[in-house]
């Protein structure tokens, strides 16, 4: 193993296939992966519809699936305005990690000021696996199926996640 723990941070809304490669792919060279759930103190908005709590839910179904629930831990990280302390933030909520994985740019320049080993991962299929455009395809009337894992899909029907959609950006337009 590469590492002993490392950081995943991400807003998840919701959990998509380009999430899960690189949970496996960490989970291959981590002895232990942290997910942490970013803008937690975010819900029902059309860019974070789901709360905290349904994201914390999703990603543990999907750690029980990976039998990987004994090796992760999932964490909840609300923002705060100040960029460049963030890191010092996500580190207090966290247990202590040595590396961080991100494709997310400013992430990564946040955590090289604070000389934290950074990897950066390449999106695949990103114009398909993408949070905003699963939250498009419910708004155009079509289905997600192919973007998600089964079991998260599931879990979204359960919570009513195309009806919360549809209901916000009637609100907006309202
Ligand atoms: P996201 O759910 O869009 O993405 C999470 C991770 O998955 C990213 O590393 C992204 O590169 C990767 N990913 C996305 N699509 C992929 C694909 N198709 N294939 C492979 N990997 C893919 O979440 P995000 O917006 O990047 O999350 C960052 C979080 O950090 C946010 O909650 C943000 O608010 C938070 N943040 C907060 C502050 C602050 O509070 N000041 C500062 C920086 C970041």
């Amino acid at each position: 193993m590469k590492y002993r723990r490392a950081l995943f941070i991400g807003r998840f809304q919701p959990l998509h296939n380009g999430h899960l490669h690189v949970i496996q792919r960490i989970l291959q060279e981590s002895e232990e992966i942290i997910i942490a759930v970013g803008s937690a103190q975010e819900s029902y908005t059309l860019r974070n519809p789901l709360t905290v709590g349904e994201r914390i839910e999703i990603i543990h179904d999907v750690l029980k699936m990976l039998n990987a629930i004994d090796r992760a831990y999932i964490v909840p990280i609300p923002d705060i305005n100040e960029n460049a302390v963030w890191p010092a933030r996500v580190m207090e909520y966290c247990p202590k990690f040595d590396c961080v994985y991100s494709g997310n740019e400013l992430v990564i320049m946040l955590f090289e000021r604070f000389d934290i080993k950074t990897v950066r991962i390449q999106h695949i299929k990103r114009n398909l696996y993408q949070g905003k455009v699963i939250r498009e395809r419910i708004l155009r009337g079509l289905d997600y199926r192919d973007l998600v894992p089964e079991i998260v899909y599931k879990k979204l029907k359960q919570f009513g996640f195309d009806e919360r959609i549809k209901r916000l950006v009637g609100m907006q337009n309202g």
